[in-house]
């Protein structure tokens, strides 16, 4: 175990909440989307246990190096892109076996070349914008794209899909309706044409636990494989299982005297006697610097320094559990190293400990939605930028 910090990926729980999201989409097909290393989580590990287990059909991908690497691990399950791929991006995609997303003429007409060129023929979803004002084509515009892909024998439409920016709020849902019924239209337009398209698909994590899904017979889920919700706002309606436990060791303790600062910058001021416990992580891990103590971070939900700044705000900053007790980020957080306050009384606390960052220690415990509320970000972020020296240790 060399190196101190680590990041360990609950497969089970991953599985569990899998199986809530298939039974959520009730018969229809599951995507689980493992793009940007599966959250965070380890691309190829998250991917072959999926397909080890049966737990999806699909997966989902946004860059082509992604599907690279899942072939050459062994991974056969469908790929599908959800992003488009540059015109010298299709040979390596189309190669690969990977399902392009097609959202417009010149995308089609590059996908149907290089495939012929390669002499196969590539699956495509065909992309409609319903409102996400991204990628994808206008709603208007299926119909004449549907018969340019039957006039496009390397190519396979294998299905049809769009996106839902605001699935996951309750204030959303009439757009998302909206959206939905646009969808449903396109739909029967781009099959009047290409006659029944097998995938049809719009649900990510947010409509997957609030929405009425339709006609769609696949969904797509993310966030919510990974265990949270997409919006921290909405309301519960399934538990999830935390996924990620992200853990870290004491290096060094020691006393400090009253009015002694702590780390760069000197933003911390010992208001008494006190022990401090460093910690190694830091933000070259990904543990950001917004953990620092501060004046003006978000309260979180336990007291954290007792120090103030020197225009007496109070300052506030992030929290890291060992042997079940919470001790507060005091100073800031430095590239490899982050100190907390033990408190005055001569700390259990030793050089090897097991810090937590994110995940549970005895009854405490910090969620990803801490991180992010601390971060100002959303949980997606946390264990995106969760950094690539960190090894990955995935069990279940
Ligand atoms: C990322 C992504 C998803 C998954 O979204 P979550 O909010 O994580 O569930 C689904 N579809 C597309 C097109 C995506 O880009």
């Amino acid at each position: 175990m060399p190196t101190p910090t680590r990041f360990q990926v609950d497969l089970d729980a991953l599985h569990a909440n899998l199986a809530t999201a298939r039974e959520l989409a009730g018969g229809r097909r599951v995507l689980a989307a493992v793009k940007a290393n599966a959250y965070g989580h380890g691309l190829v590990p998250v991917a072959l246990s999926i397909q080890e287990r049966g737990s999806a059909e699909w997966l989902g991908i946004a860059v082509t190096e992604e599907g690279r690497q899942l072939r050459a691990a062994g991974v056969t399950l469908p790929l599908l892109k959800f992003t488009p791929t540059l015109p010298d991006d299709l040979p390596e995609a189309i190669d690969a076996g990977i399902t392009l997303s097609v959202g417009d003429e010149d995308a089609i007409l590059a996908a149907r070349a290089t495939a012929a060129e390669a002499g196969r023929v590539a699956d495509v979803h065909l992309a409609v914008d319903t409102g996400m004002r991204r990628v994808g084509a206008e709603p208007s515009d299926v119909e004449r794209l549907a018969a340019l892909l039957a006039a496009s024998p390397s190519l396979r439409v294998g299905g049809i899909f769009t996106h839902l920016p605001i699935s996951d709020v309750v204030t959303g849902a009439e757009f998302t309706r909206a959206q939905l019924a646009t969808f449903d239209d396109a739909v029967a337009a781009a099959e009047s044409v290409l006659g029944p398209i097998e995938l049809v698909h719009a649900a990510n994590s947010g409509a997957v636990l609030g929405h009425d899904l339709g006609r769609t017979n696949m969904v797509r889920p993310g966030i919510m494989i990974y265990g949270s919700y997409p919006d921290v706002a909405t309301v519960p309606t399934r538990p999830l299982r935390d996924v990620g436990r992200w853990t870290s060791r004491v290096t060094f303790v020691k006393r400090i005297c009253a009015g002694e600062t702590v780390g760069y910058g000197r933003t911390w001021t010992a208001p008494a006697d006190t022990w401090i416990a460093t910690v190694a992580v830091g933000y070259g891990d990904g543990y950001s610097r917004l953990n620092s103590s501060r004046a003006g971070a978000p309260a979180p939900p336990e007291p954290l320094s007792t120090a103030a700044s020197p225009d007496g705000t109070p300052q506030r900053g992030g929290r890291m559990l060992i042997d079940g007790r919470s001790y507060p980020v005091v100073g800031r957080v430095c590239m490899d190293q982050t100190m907390l306050d033990l408190g005055p009384e001569p700390p259990s606390v030793r050089v090897g400990d097991e810090v937590v960052l994110m995940g549970t220690s005895g009854s405490e415990r910090i969620g990803v939605e801490e991180l992010a509320a601390l971060m100002g970000t959303i949980t997606y972020e946390v264990t995106c930028l969760i950094a690539d020296r960190v090894p990955r240790d995935l069990r279940g």
